[in-house]
């Protein structure tokens, strides 16, 4: 007994290891590999149902590293929150997304392209709305062609409410929409998503992936739905995989669907 506790500590304390080994190189090696655009950026479809059409494209980061390996955006992004880079990796993700959308206009003149951003990005002095505007304007994109993704958990975080409600009204005027993501993971109440100036809210991937297999789900994503349509908002589902997925959430009056069942994310040349 003593020695297969011992063993399992040890492989434990190994394992543990090498995970925090593979965090700080990624710690380590984030900012070369930005100065050396080793950064990737892919856009996968979002398709408007009553349209037919994919209206916007969602910018996702991406980094293939040859030590490392393939590092997820779930890895990077908190340890580019804790290093300070979120903001070079905005930057460059929203300059990325900015070209790609003044390219698209050309044939597809309704396209726009939604980019992700950290509540690190938003914070009291930061400087989000210049480097916007800054990128608009080396880009020559207007500010209608993008779209910012804030998760629910960050637009409700209390003691920030009312410098981020401020930050994203500045925003607005600018002519940039907001997307409310992660919709019913965190704390929205009702009287904050009346104050927040979102134009849609995207409802997560956990609620879609058992959307078919639990009832409670399926009530809760149609109330969620009727919610958001009660307040004047276009209505997204993420993580549709399925047929199946696709036709309840367009019975439910959904009005756009994101998932692999509509399109993985591709590359920005690729999208014609
Ligand atoms: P998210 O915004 O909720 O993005 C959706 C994630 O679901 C993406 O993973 C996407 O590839 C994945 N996905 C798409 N369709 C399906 C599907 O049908 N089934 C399943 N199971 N998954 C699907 P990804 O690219 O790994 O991104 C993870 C998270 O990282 C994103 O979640 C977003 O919060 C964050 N993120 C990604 N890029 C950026 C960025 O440039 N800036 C910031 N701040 N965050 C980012
Ligand atoms: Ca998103
Ligand atoms: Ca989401
Ligand atoms: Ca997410």
């Amino acid at each position: 007994i003593t020695e297969q506790g011992g063993g399992r500590i040890a492989s434990l304390s190994a394992e543990s290891h090498k995970v925090l080994n593979r965090r700080s190189l990624i710690d380590k090696k984030m900012l070369t590999a930005l100065d050396h655009n080793s950064l990737q950026v892919v856009y996968q479809p979002q398709l408007d149902i009553v349209t037919g059409k994919v209206l916007v494209y969602e910018a996702l980061v991406r980094w293939e590293d040859e030590e490392i390996g393939h590092i997820q955006p779930d890895e990077l992004i908190p340890i580019a929150e804790e290093n300070g880079l979120i903001h070079a990796i905005g930057a460059y993700v929203l300059e990325e997304a900015a070209r790609l959308a003044v390219k698209l206009t050309a044939n597809k003149p309704d396209i726009r392209i939604s980019v992700n951003s950290s509540v690190r990005e938003f914070g009291e002095a930061s400087q989000m709305k210049e480097k916007l505007m800054g990128i608009l304007e080396k880009t020559k994109c207007p500010a209608d062609k993008l779209e910012l993704e804030i998760t629910e958990k960050f637009a409700f975080q209390a003691e920030q409410e009312h410098a981020i409600i401020q930050q994203m009204k500045a925003f607005e005027e600018t002519g940039i929409r907001f997307i409310l993501d992660d919709f019913g993971t965190g704390y929205a109440s009702f009287r904050y998503m009346q104050q927040l100036p979102i134009s849609k809210v995207k409802i997560d991937k956990v609620f879609i992936n058992s959307l078919l297999t639990m009832p409670k789900t399926r009530q809760l994503v149609e109330g969620m739905i009727l919610f958001g349509k009660s307040m004047g908002l276009y209505v997204i589902a993420e993580g549709v995989e399925t047929e199946e997925q696709f036709e309840a959430l367009k019975e439910m009056g959904v009005d756009a669907v994101q998932g692999y069942y509509i399109g993985a994310p591709v590359k920005g040349n690729e999208i014609s």
